[in-house]
């Protein structure tokens, strides 16, 4: 039997039978590939199922992905998520070979923002401290002092004390860390163009469609969704909280594959799913993995002078 065979039952809930035999080939290549190349896969919250249920060695959100990345002990990394993780992964484990399966994977946050755009601001406000989410660039990064993930934005801001602070690029997730610190911020205009498309009458309608219904939201959101919401965190938070509370019926304000992949492992939870996909983790596929495997590309590459205070900015953040 070969291995994709047992590994069908844990996506069987998602993946439909007739489907399984487009992807097995490919899971069988990529399982004997990493062998040979002493190679691991980081799979984020967003892949999807038969990505990250198997064929990835470690799973989670972004700040989950950064602690492990430092600790692999394999030769190759190959990150199944966008190109800022695979800088993130490569800077914390800079001996490690990270390869991300294409080079197109980005993310309309990390877009948004320049290095000059953050050296003008620090200009601008002189002596706030400069908070910028992992979402964005290595340049961007090793001009900032302290990075967070939406996981832990409300902890990195109280731990600098002090009563503003500029936070770039998500306008959304700072306003919600403002609501939620009390602490004043600078923000940038720069948003992710999934989140920011839900709305609240959106969730009005959920609700009236489905009652009962647990609403977990992003706090990429724009805040009035967040205010529609009955808990806000990160894909991280969102998973502990439907593993802790086993909600009924809940519905995941996020991408779409969030709810598939932890669907998988909450038969009793019935799961609502409206969503809306990011195009740039879709670029993702398991062919696109096993070429990568095959050909040891896309190899994701640092300045040392910007990897160096970059990483600074990470190992700060995750000090905390
Ligand atoms: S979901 Fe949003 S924040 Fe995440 S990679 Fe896609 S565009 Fe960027």
């Amino acid at each position: 039997m070969s291995a994709s065979a047992s590994l069908y039952k844990r996506v069987q809930r998602v993946i439909p039978p007739m489907e399984w035999p487009v992807f097995a080939p490919d899971i069988d290549a990529i399982l004997r590939l990493k062998r040979e190349r002493n190679a691991v896969i980081l799979a984020h919250n967003y892949m999807t199922p038969e990505i990250f249920h198997c064929v990835a060695d470690i799973v989670g959100d972004s700040l989950a992905l950064a602690r492990e990345a430092q600790r692999v002990e394999a030769d190759i990394i190959v990150m199944a998520g966008v190109h800022f993780m695979a800088e993130t992964a490569k800077m914390l484990n800079p001996a490690k070979t990270v390869l991300i399966p294409n080079l197109e994977a980005g993310c309309s946050l990390a877009a948004s923002i320049t290095a000059a755009d953050v050296r003008l601001l620090r200009q601008k406000y002189p002596g706030r401290p400069i908070v910028t989410y992992v979402n964005t660039s290595a340049e961007v990064k090793a001009e900032s002092d302290i990075c967070c993930t939406s996981g832990n934005a409300r902890r990195v801001v109280e731990s600098l004390g002090v009563p503003e602070v500029i936070m770039l690029p998500d306008q959304y997730l700072a306003a919600n860390v403002a609501r939620e610190t009390g602490v004043k911020i600078i923000s940038w205009a720069g948003s992710c163009e999934v989140h920011e498309r839900f709305t609240p009458a959106e969730i009005r309608q959920l609700r009236a469609e489905n009652p009962g219904v647990v609403v977990l939201a992003h706090p990429e959101c724009p805040p009035e969704v967040v205010d529609e919401a009955d808990f806000a965190g990160s894909t991280a938070a969102m998973a502990d909280y439907v593993t802790e509370k086993q909600p009924g019926r809940v519905v995941l304000i996020t991408e779409c594959s969030m709810a598939d992949n932890i669907a998988v492992l909450h038969p009793k939870v019935d799961f609502v799913r409206p969503c809306n996909l990011c195009p740039h983790m879709k670029r993702i596929t398991l062919p696109g993995i096993r070429a990568c495997l095959e050909t040891l590309t896309h190899e994701v590459t640092i300045a040392p002078a910007i990897a160096q205070r970059a990483c600074t900015a990470v190992e700060r953040m995750l000090a905390i």
